[in-house]
């Protein structure tokens, strides 16, 4: 797999799995737009990545805001002339049982994880279209599939992505562009290193790899996703959890 000439967006690129995305892409040789809420997490990967000699940039972007995420691509095109590869993996949680989840709770949730991914492409497209070509690459979770006590914001968001992407699959298959998700089970990131010991236990009883993600067993996946080795598939998910959910 080799990225040379190619340049992919990647939102919440400073930390977790959207940073081991980052890293992957340019380790392939692709120049890299490292786009957070955080920017000085942003700019910390980004230099991480030029001092090992690849070529990244750090950008601050709200997903939730289209005119934030505008600034993020047209800095990426005046730096760059082009975007190959957009990958929509910033996303939050505001865990709550239903009838305490407030309505800011849910908001949030909705406008980071589904609103951005909307706002994202809906931004890269166009010079997608006119170049014919470009992979998009939404990070779905595990969650969406089989629910998440807790989680229903969060769930909904993620399952709501997965028809997002398959819609766009279609409507923008002819123009070149695949769109597709991976959804992730359950990652050692920030995220779930909040979860009690207890329960990442428990968690591990059901994954039968008996062990929690790397972020790099995303990023690989997102990588060959980007790459011509991917160049047929569009509108899947690709589940990475350890087998802990085997769709049909
Ligand atoms: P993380 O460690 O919390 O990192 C997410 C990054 O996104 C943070 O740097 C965060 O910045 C940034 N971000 C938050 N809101 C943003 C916004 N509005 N605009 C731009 N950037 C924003 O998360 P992660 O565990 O790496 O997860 C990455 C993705 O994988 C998420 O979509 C998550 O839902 C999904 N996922 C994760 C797991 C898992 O087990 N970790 C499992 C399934 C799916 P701040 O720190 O400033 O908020």
């Amino acid at each position: 797999m080799n990225l040379e000439g190619k340049v992919s967006i990647v939102t919440g690129g400073a930390q977790g799995i959207g940073k081991a995305i980052c890293e992957s892409l340019a380790a392939l040789g692709g120049a890299v737009i490292v786009s957070d809420m955080n920017l000085e997490g942003a700019k910390t990967t980004a230099s991480e990545l030029t001092a090992k000699g690849y070529r990244a940039m750090a950008c601050q972007v709200d997903v939730s805001d289209a005119k934030s995420v505008k600034v993020m691509v047209d800095a990426a095109l005046s730096e760059y002339g082009k975007i190959d590869h957009l990958i929509n993996n910033a996303g939050i949680t505001r865990d709550a049982l239903l009838l305490r989840m407030k309505d800011a709770e849910w908001d949030a949730v909705l406008s980071v994880n589904l609103k951005g991914v909307f706002n994202c492409m809906k931004a890269v497209l166009r010079s997608m279209s006119k170049q014919r070509s470009g992979r998009i690459v939404n990070i779905s979770s595990i969650v969406g599939a089989i629910g998440n006590a807790g989680q229903a914001n969060y769930a909904a968001s993620k399952a709501a992505v997965v028809g997002l992407t398959k819609t766009v699959a279609r409507e923008y298959a002819g123009r070149g562009i695949t769109v597709n998700a991976v959804a992730p089970g359950f990652i050692e990131t920030a995220m779930t290193a909040a979860l009690p010991d207890s329960v990442q236990k428990t968690l591990k009883e059901q994954i039968p790899m008996a062990r929690l993600g790397m972020p790099s067993d995303i990023a690989d996946t997102v990588a060959f996703l980007v790459s011509n080795r991917a160049n047929y598939i569009t509108g899947q998910v690709l589940h990475v959890n350890g087998g802990m959910y085997m769709s049909g």
